[in-house]
């Protein structure tokens, strides 16, 4: 990629570029000579009623009444706020609260609700199905006489897929438990109604606002069962204490406002550039859609590619920007806990990415990705274990002699096999095919060219194959001192070489 061709932004679940016109409100707001909304002089009267119009604005994005709107830091908070405000209050009044919420929840759900645990209420963590859909009866046996709550989200953050929330609604309010919803993902792409709805978490940074604010809905029937979380000055109906970012409410108001007036034609086109993306590129050898095909919201696409690792399918993608399953985006050394709850393995886990499209995202973008990948993914299974030895252009026949030697493990994470072209005992060229991460592949290949012109052949001998030391294969890729292991996987692979005459004699 050119290094003046910026990058296209295909991650908009993470959080969106504020709208233009949204920045220039929060500008605005800023340069006002406001008060502290909870002040009663001029200033703070003004800024309190900056407040209320952004939170009839917000209110009118889900079809609430402003009253039963909160303003939060985020929905992090807002969720913290509905699920231990929840089932803290049920406990001071007696209960032994019982939570219910599924295993592919954002960590700001499952989290409460572990520390919840910890501290000694109860709770069923449901498994989904593998479409990602919660089974409506599944839900109907996991409610007991103490369900005080059922928290789950609208649309995943990761695979798009979207839960038919009216339907798990009405099973909950028929048994009388209160449902919070989180629609961070939702919020402004697809319609939900409030019908049997207590609580309902949502944030202003992914739909054009700044980040740094959210909101809770809390329905008037639940408004008695909610403790606040945050303690202080009383503010928002004594549910949520502190000083209101108003010029952080401004921006979320009106990006509300801008995404109610456009949900529908937005949605539509989001959807359409959406079905285009999986279109090119589930022609793939070995794309599958991660999630429900249908049940689904427009903007994300997750896909993952067999046969593919990901850190490597992601390095090789410098002109998009997105998240992968793949521990060297995730920050973390885990494969992503949502699609192995929906059964993919550790490998297909982490060789998957969430394309997430939003205001910006243009049809040339959705071509230009698809070509991006499609060039990333032809490079890397062009080498990967599933093609047969690259023998292509060679002449094998006597006197000239093939070895193969093969090391690591796919569920190891890296596997390198180099094949060998030898002819009087000298390698006249060796290729690699190898499954890992860039180091690895790069390492792997730099050692392919140190073998060229090396002595080879007879027994493993102190005058066999010296392409050089692990430390120094990772020094000539720049790799980290944590990938040395990987190292010693391309160092088997040499060693089983010298041994293995190929097919074997
Ligand atoms: N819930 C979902 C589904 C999300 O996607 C996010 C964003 O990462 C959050 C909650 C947390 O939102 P915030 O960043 O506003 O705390």
């Amino acid at each position: 990629m050119s290094p003046d061709v910026a990058p296209i932004y295909l991650d908009h679940a993470a959080t969106t570029p504020v709208d233009p016109r949204v920045a220039r409100r929060i500008a605005d707001v800023l340069a006002l000579p406001l008060g502290n909304a909870a002040a009663v002089h001029a200033p703070g009267l003004a800024a309190h009623q900056l407040v209320e119009v952004s939170r009839a604005q917000v209110a009118s994005l889900i079809g609430a009444a402003p009253e039963d709107i909160l303003f939060t830091s985020g929905a992090t908070e807002s969720n913290n706020l509905a699920i231990t405000g929840t089932a803290r209050l049920a406990a001071q009044r007696g209960a032994r609260p019982h939570l219910v919420t599924l295993a592919t929840e954002h960590k700001s759900v499952l989290e409460p609700v572990r520390a919840l645990q910890a501290q000694g209420m109860t709770a069923s963590i449901l498994r989904p199905e593998s479409s990602g859909l919660l089974d409506p009866q599944a839900l109907a046996a996991a409610l007991r006489p103490e369900t005080v709550l059922v928290s789950l989200l609208h649309v995943n953050n990761e695979t798009g897929v979207a839960q038919d929330i009216p339907a798990l609604a009405a099973i909950c309010a028929a048994r009388g438990v209160a449902l919070h919803v989180d629609c961070c993902q939702s919020a402004g792409k697809l319609p939900l109604s409030l019908q049997d709805v207590a609580l309902l978490s949502f944030t202003a940074h992914k739909l054009g606002g700044p980040q740094g604010v959210g909101a809770l809905y809390v329905s008037p029937a639940h408004r008695g069962r909610l403790a606040p979380q945050m303690l202080g000055g009383g503010h928002e109906r004594g549910l949520r204490a502190g000083t209101l970012a108003v010029h952080q409410i401004a921006g979320f108001g009106l990006a509300a406002e801008l995404a109610c007036v456009q949900r529908e034609a937005e949605s539509r086109r989001l959807a359409g550039l959406r079905d285009q993306l999986w279109e090119g590129l589930s022609q793939l050898p070995g794309a599958l859609l991660n999630g429900h095909a249908t049940a689904r919201a427009p903007h994300i696409l997750n896909v993952s590619f067999q046969d593919i690792e990901g850190e490597s399918l992601f390095a090789a993608l410098p002109e998009l920007v997105l998240s992968t399953g793949s521990a060297c985006n995730s920050r973390s050394a885990e494969p992503s806990f949502v699609l192995r709850a929906l059964g993919r393995d550790t490998e297909l886990a982490q060789g998957s990415l969430r394309f997430s499209l939003g205001r910006t995202t243009t049809e040339a973008d959705i071509k230009t990705a698809i070509a991006a990948v499609q060039r990333a993914h032809a490079s890397l299974r062009a080498h990967c274990p599933a093609q047969p030895l690259p023998l292509g252009g060679w002449v094998t026949d006597p006197p000239a002699q093939l070895w193969v030697g093969e090391g690591g493990a796919r569920r190891l994470g890296a596997w390198v096999r180099f094949v060998v072209l030898e002819r009087d005992s000298l390698v006249q060229e060796a290729r690699v095919q190898v499954y890992g991460c860039p180091h690895t592949v790069a390492a792997s290949r730099h050692v392919a060219r140190q073998l060229t012109g090396q002595r080879l052949g007879g027994e493993v001998s102190a005058t066999g194959l010296q392409p050089g030391l692990p430390e120094q294969w990772l020094q000539a890729v720049n790799g980290p001192v944590e990938k040395l292991g990987r190292m010693l996987h391309i160092e088997d692979a040499i060693r089983t070489l010298q041994r293995s005459p190929w097919p074997s004699r």
